[in-house]
């Protein structure tokens, strides 16, 4: 006990009282994400839970006021052998920011600076909120590449660490693909050193859960701001939906922020939309270059499909269709599917027709799809493609949300060449999103010897902590 007061006062001295959060019912909002989401994964939570026997607990969450105070805070839990979850907004849906190692929350939302924006590129602080990272982009006529649909919550490092696609995914990819520039990382040593990564460098840095460092600033590219249109294009048939979806990830002549097709019992989920097509029909939910309306009606016409304009530019007063696709989507699902699960998949280029038709002969409505694309050399090479064109990436929808189900359409999907992410696993390594986890284990070595940054996140295989005394 006293070493633990001995801790917390410490910390007290670097943040300030007021900055600490001792309080065991206050500590509790600081402990979850959003992986309620998923019930595969509350379920391997809770399961985790009972087997440790352990109920989900911190000492403390500290938020400091600036990247020297944090400095300060690691540190001191590196000498006292306390381990660190960093939290930004908490909007992870995977199971990232679990504390499943107890020790202290770093909530970084206080150092929330836009340091510098300049032609094509913006350097903010870890906590800066995405929203308001893409309004001063915004404020010099430029935008972010791509923008996470939590931009309202989300933080900076929050997305490099947490994240990794967005509006935007489906021209410019995913974090691995050119969308952060630079990131200034501490280690987790008892005088923390301050990296700067970019380039190649940065990979132990893009979606490791902060397990490799404490992200104190990001760079990212910028280009020019667009005027953005959104539509609906709506069709009798899910098969219409998808082949006019592919069509427009071959369009080069106007940018595109999001095409995303939707099967129709999914459609009747995005309440606000209903005027806009009948029940049976799908749709495909359009953010694209606000000049391009007269292309996108002609190409639905060839599709036998209709567009219906949503959000003008500028328009404001109803909601925008940003908020209704990617992550966001989940929310509008579980309006008529609410104990759905998710599984993100990939399909082959060549053959995701035949792929998606095999899906629903084989579940039927026990399955419901969305059907996109992601322009990512990452996801691609992961699939042994060669380069950075659109990847088919669509989610299915789970009906039935046991795991012998869900084991059954995996198994499925492996047959017929579907690749997947992993829906239950906190495990980095087995999240399906890294070809070779090896280097980023090696870094982890020099950057958290002893094994304090969010653990649980990577396993004994890759990582075992040095030993402490
Ligand atoms: C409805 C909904 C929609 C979503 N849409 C998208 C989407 O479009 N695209 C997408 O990519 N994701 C999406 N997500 C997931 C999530 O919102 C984003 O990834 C978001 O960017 C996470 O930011 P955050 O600040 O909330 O991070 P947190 O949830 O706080 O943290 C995420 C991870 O990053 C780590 N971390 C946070 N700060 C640091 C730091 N300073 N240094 C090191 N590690 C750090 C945390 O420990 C954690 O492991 C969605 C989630 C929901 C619930």
């Amino acid at each position: 006990m006293a070493m633990h007061d001995s801790f917390i006062g410490e910390l007290a001295a670097v943040v300030g009282e007021r900055y600490i959060v001792t309080d065991a019912s206050e500590i509790s909002r600081s402990l979850r994400d959003n992986s309620w989401l998923s019930p595969l994964l509350s379920e391997h939570i809770d399961q985790r839970k009972r087997e440790e026997g352990k109920t989900l607990q911190v000492d403390a969450v500290v938020s400091p006021a600036d990247a020297e105070q944090l400095s300060a805070v690691v540190a001191t839990a590196v000498r006292h052998n306390v381990p660190m979850t960093v939290r930004g907004g908490g909007t992870s849906n995977f199971g990232q920011v679990i504390p499943l190692g107890g020790g202290i929350i770093l909530d970084i939302r206080r150092i929330n600076r836009i340091l510098e924006v300049g032609k094509d590129f913006i350097t903010v602080e870890a906590g800066a909120l995405q929203g308001d990272v893409d309004a001063a982009a915004r404020a010099h006529g430029k935008e972010l590449t791509v923008l996470t649909t939590t931009y309202a919550s989300a933080t900076a490092a929050g997305w490099v660490a947490g994240g990794h696609v967005g509006l935007g995914a489906n021209s410019y990819g995913t974090i691995w693909d050119g969308n952060v520039l630079k990131v200034k990382m501490l280690t987790a040593e008892e005088m923390p050193r301050l990296l700067e990564l970019s380039g190649s460098d940065l990979l132990p840095a893009l979606h490791t859960y902060g397990t490799t460092g404490v992200i104190t600033e990001v760079t990212f590219p910028l280009v020019e701001a667009k005027e953005w249109l959104e539509g609906v294009a709506v069709f009798d048939t899910f098969e219409a939906a998808v082949q006019f979806t592919a069509s427009m990830a071959n369009e080069t002549t106007f940018a595109q922020r999001v095409v995303a097709a939707q099967e129709a019992p999914i459609a009747q989920g995005f309440t606000p939309l209903l005027g806009l097509y009948e029940e049976g029909q799908s749709i495909v939910l359009m953010i694209v270059d606000a000049t391009a309306e007269a292309e996108c009606m002609a190409l639905c016409a060839r599709y036998h499909g209709t567009w219906r304009r949503w959000r003008s530019a500028g328009e404001t007063g109803k909601i925008s269709l940003a908020l209704m696709v990617y992550g966001h989507r989940m929310l509008w699902v579980k309006k008529v599917a609410p104990d759905s699960a998710f599984l993100h998949g990939y399909f082959s280029p060549d053959a995701y027709f035949q792929q998606l038709q095999a899906l629903k002969q084989r579940f039927g409505t026990d399955v419901w799809l969305e059907y996109k694309y992601i322009k990512s050399r990452w996801l691609r090479a992961l699939r042994g493609l060669p380069g950075d064109g659109p990847l088919p990436a669509a989610v299915l929808t789970l009906l039935p949300t046991d795991k012998a189900f869900l084991r059954t359409v995996m198994e499925f999907c492996d047959s017929i060449g579907v690749s997947y992410l992993n829906p239950h696993t906190f495990l980095l390594e087995e999240s399906g999103l890294f070809l070779d986890f090896q280097p980023i284990a090696d870094f982890k070595r020099q950057s958290d010897p002893k094994g304090l940054l969010n653990p649980g996140k990577i396993g004994n295989k890759y990582f075992t902590p040095q030993e402490t005394v």
